[in-house]
């Protein structure tokens, strides 16, 4: 499959000299405020837009996001430091473009910020490869499906429980059947509490997952996770710091419950790492933040490698198009940050699987008239 992948990036296609790029910002406000153990509370999240334009006048859409914070950062990285380099390139020479972006800031940034504005550009890229091919993204990336097992991923750390109960069962409603809660209360009785409720609520035969968001000590994962055991708790995501691979390797040897983790592992040398060490049985890369589209499809063919499941964060509007691509996905997660509900296409259902879209291209078109008036403009 890299094969394929590296003989498609020596096929530079016609006409691909990027001529423009250009960024937006946006904050989009949540409808209410959503919790996790470790991050706090979130009122909005920040989009940036990455747009590149070729010569021959096709346009290429990426784009990242963040939880509400740096933001501003990742857009100055693009106005700066990546634009200047990208001008005059073949944006048809993706893999080669991914790596000069990586070392042109490697320096000041292995990972962090650079990481998320590389993913924008990248996925801007991959959007010019596919509609320059007229192919949808699905198909590209893999071609393994068009569709993914997925689950509704909740921020519901701060929902009492009836409220926590009422929302899983709006998930349910609304099609899916796999669902991921919140944990890491002080207590974790509390947290044994909320999964049994939730598990009362959804029956037996539904998928569900917990995520700590790396609140606890290993210790403490060690005996939360033992305590639920008997609810056919599918993975326990990032109960610890995602730097302690050993501490994840404990975990897993002390308990049943197999873990995941991926969102904050932000370049493929720390895939590499978790893979060999912390004992892992689901991975998550978000293309948002490892390198985009590129960077996703290297961690996929890691997974692959080790013969696990690769599975997502964020941006389920994109994932579900990769995640369809790929013959060993596990799950996608629709995330409670609706970036989709400000595209063309929100999140399509059917039969419980997540529909990519066939459209040439990554699929993700901005609603301007959605997504416009949260822009803010940035010098
Ligand atoms: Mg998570």
């Amino acid at each position: 499959m890299l094969e394929n992948l590296v003989d498609f990036d020596a096929a530079a296609l016609p006409g691909t000299t990027i001529k423009a790029v250009s960024m937006e910002y946006y904050q989009v406000p949540l409808a209410e405020v959503l919790s996790d153990a470790k991050h706090g509370d979130h009122t909005h999240f920040e989009l940036i837009v990455c747009r590149i334009t070729c010569k021959d006048g096709l346009e290429g859409v990426g784009y990242t996001y963040t939880g509400g914070k740096g933001g501003r950062a990742i857009w100055s990285l693009l106005e700066h430091d990546l634009k200047p380099l990208l001008l005059g390139a073949d944006a048809g020479r993706i893999f080669s473009l991914w790596e000069d972006m990586q070392y042109h800031l490697h320096y000041v940034g292995r990972g962090g910020l650079v990481s998320f504005a590389i993913s924008s550009v990248d996925i801007a890229l991959w959007d010019l490869r596919c509609k320059k091919l007229e192919q949808p993204l699905w198909k590209v990336a893999g071609g393994a499906g068009n569709s993914t097992r997925c689950y509704a991923g909740g921020i519901d750390l701060n929902f009492p429980v009836e409220k926590l109960q009422a929302n899983v069962a709006g998930y349910l409603a609304r099609g899916f059947n796999a669902v991921k809660i919140k944990v890491g209360k002080p207590d974790y009785k509390e947290d044994v509490a909320r999964v049994q409720a939730v598990r009362d609520t959804i029956g037996k035969d539904t998928v569900f997952m917990v995520d700590a968001n790396y609140s606890l000590t290993v210790e403490q994962a060690i005996r939360f996770s033992r305590a639920i055991e008997n609810q056919d708790i599918t993975w326990f995501e990032e109960p610890t710091i995602p730097d302690d691979y050993e501490g994840y390797a404990q975990i897993a040897d002390a308990t049943s419950i197999p873990l995941a983790m991926g969102e904050n592992l932000h370049t493929i040398y720390e895939f590499e790492y978790a893979i060999a060490q912390a004992k892992l049985g689901f991975l998550q890369p978000d293309a948002s933040n490892i390198g985009g589209i590129t960077g996703w499809l290297k961690v996929a063919h890691q997974a692959h490698a080790a013969n696990l499941p690769v599975c997502s964060h964020g941006m389920h509007e994109l994932h579900v198009s990769l995640m369809a691509s790929q013959p060993h996905a596990g799950y996608l997660e629709v995330h409670s940050f609706p970036i989709d509900q400000y595209t063309t296409r929100p999140i399509v259902l059917r039969d419980g699987l997540a529909v990519a879209p066939d459209t040439p291209g990554t699929g993700v078109e901005f609603d301007e008239q959605l997504l416009g008036p949260h822009r803010i403009h940035l010098k």
